[in-house]
């Protein structure tokens, strides 16, 4: 499994960049990263635990009709306060208004990445830009 070799935030441009030691580059813009946050609150409680993070539903990339694992509890901050290690496995953002439950580990991110990259190539820019209110 990759393991990031530099981790940047990249707070002008609301983006968490992180290099991997495969060579590839991730960016994540923060509010599909607290969207993303996989954590029990976030996810809904613990109805949703013990199903592996789906992380198309998580980018609402799912047609209609598909039950989306969109958090209930409305985000109120995409500013990152602080970003901690977990281990050697894993980033733990704290979020501006003080969530800091969210643990993503490095499999995690690259999943996202995978699938920010995909949404990338295939044009569709919505992933990139930021949600309405
Ligand atoms: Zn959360």
């Amino acid at each position: 499994m990759p393991k990031p070799t530099g981790i940047t935030l990249d707070r002008s441009n609301k983006l968490l960049l992180i290099t991997w030691d495969d060579g590839q580059t991730c960016r994540y813009p923060l509010q599909r990263l607290r969207e993303a946050c996989p954590c029990v609150e976030c996810r809904g409680g613990h109805a949703n635990m013990g199903r592996t993070p789906d992380v198309e539903n998580l980018l609402g990339l799912s047609g209609p009709g598909d039950s989306l694992l969109i958090p209930l509890t409305r985000t109120k901050s995409y500013e990152i306060a602080r970003l901690t290690p977990v281990g050697n496995y894993a980033l733990m953002p704290e979020w501006a208004d003080g969530h800091k439950t969210g643990i993503y580990t490095w499999t995690y991110l690259r999943d996202l990445c995978t699938d920010l990259e995909d949404a990338l190539k295939k044009r569709d820019d919505s992933l990139y830009k930021p949600l309405s209110e």
